[in-house]
């Protein structure tokens, strides 16, 4: 193995497709990107802004019928090895919106999830764990 591909597993690039949150989710993922006391680059991994570089996605939000073929779309972007997490009990099992005509989720019909991190919403701690759950799986993939 050579230094890339070495220093490359310990530093996973983590990319969040929202598929229909009501945004709750989304602003606890924020607060471990830019809040000190959560701050997830601790770990070694960062977030990037296109599916094509990341390892690790965190995805949100009930799946919608309205962004279903996106999420799915950009998902396939995502190169393998990749780890999905699922953020919250809406991609889980549709949550607040369960059985809503508007819901095509959960989101396992469709992608393969590793890692879930239930809460409405997670707190931080939960989804740090999550992506370090993550991390580890991918870890044994590459
Ligand atoms: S789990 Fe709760 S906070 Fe997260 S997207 Fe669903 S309703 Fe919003």
């Amino acid at each position: 193995m050579n230094f890339f591909s070495t220093a490359a597993k310990k530093s996973p690039w983590l990319y969040r497709i929202n598929a229909g949150s009501c945004n709750g989710c989304d602003v606890e993922l924020a607060t471990t990107a830019c809040i000190p006391r959560y701050d997830v680059e601790r770990l070694g991994c960062q977030y990037c802004g296109s599916p094509k570089h990341a390892d690790i996605v965190l995805i949100t939000g009930p799946l919608t019928a309205r962004v279903k073929d996106r999420v799915l779309r950009v998902f396939d972007e995502i190169p393998d090895p990749k780890v999905t997490v699922a953020v919250g009990i809406c991609p889980i099992s549709g949550g607040v919106f369960r059985e809503s005509y508007a819901i095509e989720g959960p989101i396992d019909r469709y992608l393969p999830v590793d890692v879930n991190v239930p809460g409405c919403p997670p707190r931080p701690q939960a989804i740090i764990e999550g992506i370090a759950m993550a991390i580890e799986i991918w870890a044994k993939r590459t």
